[in-house]
């Protein structure tokens, strides 16, 4: 793509770095053909090519106006897009400095702006989720059914006879609404690991991955968490801890990018891009082991649900369905597995219609093969899917868990 000189809205290393993902993008349109809001929606300005003219227009000079913004907001940051991209172009990075260039320029109105500022007050923080979901599960039975069965809690027991001592440990991300929402995910994950000699260790200083904020355009605090956790877990790696690892494909995606989202930063460079280094999903420390041990038992059918920042963020397409399958569990086929559940962060409180068209395509998706339990690895997809379905769904680490005997 041709691009005029950029104006001096961003420094001289964002600029040149943004000017190149501009040049990178051929204008071909391919991406369009993956994009959930462009295949909803049919508006140029809803597809990836379209917002990227749009930020590149913005860059060039020429003032962004509440239509921007309205077109950069119903993004899902799902990054379908980049996987279809025969050109490389970054979308996700040039999409976080249009946003938050537009956010400078176009304000919000007051509910919207109410709406963030609440979010972003309350989601990254553990104690204050866990004391807002007590109020909010009080209130649940007057609430409207999609939005009660968001506040379900999963039922978790807290995985006992675990080895004293263990060949070798990793470091688990807690993260902020997991605990609360679905605290048996991680519970499963001690356990699983536990059977393969591998102890879990908790940083206690750790938080939210950050992604909730930098996502709500709230970047600096957004960055403020990533610093946070970086001086958190750095004195662990530099033990004998090689892995951090993350049971939410969103967290996992976010602390996989700590590196790339500070490397201007001259102090925590060098050791974000060694805490990056260091993230791993929980499916890539069970890939790599033998698991001769594990021994599951089930007769149960499955359907996937693959997060869009577990496939197309991390690029990690088929390695929880491969794992499942090499364990013995059924799976079965569904169709459009690259299409994004609508879930995405915040974006199901925040454009709750389109969120509503995604969910209910992805359920019908997904009960295709009449499956008994749809299986997902991320807390966001899987409170999403919940909300619209009787079919039980759980992260596949606790179906995994609940599947091997003591
Ligand atoms: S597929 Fe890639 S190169 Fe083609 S329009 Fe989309 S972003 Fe640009
Ligand atoms: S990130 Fe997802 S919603 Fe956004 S432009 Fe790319 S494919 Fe479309």
């Amino acid at each position: 793509m041709q691009t005029r000189p950029l104006v001096a809205l961003l420094d001289e290393a964002r600029r040149r770095e943004t000017e190149a993902i501009l040049r990178s993008c051929v204008h071909c349109g391919f991406c369009n053909a993956t994009c959930p809001t462009y295949q909803l929606l049919g508006d140029e300005r809803d597809g990836p090519r379209g917002r990227i003219y749009l930020i590149k227009q913005v860059l060039e000079g020429i003032p962004a106006t509440q239509i921007t913004q309205r077109h950069l907001d119903r993004c899902l940051t799902c990054r379908a897009c980049e996987t279809t991209c025969p050109s490389g172009v970054a979308y996700g990075q040039l999409l976080d400095t249009g946003r938050e260039i537009v956010e400078q320029q176009v304000g919000r109105s007051l509910l919207d702006f109410a709406k963030r500022q609440l979010l972003c007050a309350i989601l990254p923080y553990r104690h204050r989720f866990a004391v807002f979901y007590r109020f909010a599960r009080f209130f649940a039975p007057i609430m409207p059914h999609h939005l009660r069965k968001k506040f379900v809690c999963t039922h978790a027991t807290k995985p006992d006879r675990l080895r004293p001592a263990h060949a070798r440990r990793v470091l688990l991300l807690d993260g902020c609404v997991q605990p609360t929402l679905a605290p048996g995910i991680n519970h499963a994950a001690i356990r699983v690991l536990d059977k393969l000699d591998i102890g879990v260790v908790l940083a206690p200083t750790a938080g939210c991955c950050g992604a909730l904020s930098y996502h709500l355009s709230a970047q600096q605090d957004g960055l403020d968490f990533m610093r946070r956790n970086i001086d958190a877990w750095l004195p662990y790696i530099d033990q004998d801890i090689q892995f951090i690892v993350t049971t939410a494909s969103g967290c996992g995606l976010m602390v996989k990018d700590y590196g790339k989202l500070l490397k201007h930063n001259a102090a925590y460079k060098e050791k974000a891009e060694q805490i990056s280094a260091a993230a791993r999903d929980i499916v890539e420390i069970l890939t790599a082991e033998e698991l001769t041990g594990l021994k599951p038992q089930t007769s149960a059918k499955l359907a996937f649900q693959s997060p869009c920042t577990l496939q197309h963020g991390q690029q990690l397409n088929g390695r929880v369905e491969t794992l499942l399958s090499r364990l013995g569990f059924e799976l079965m086929s569904v169709p459009d597995p690259h299409l994004c559940c609508g879930s995405a962060g915040t974006y199901s409180l925040m454009q709750p219609e389109l969120s509503e068209q995604l969910l209910k395509n992805k359920i019908r998706a997904l009960e295709t093969g009449q499956p008994d339990i749809i299986v997902t690895a991320n807390i966001g997809c899987q409170s999403n899917l919940q909300s619209a379905t009787t079919t039980p769904v759980r992260h596949w680490i606790e179906v995994l868990s609940d599947a091997v005997p003591d």
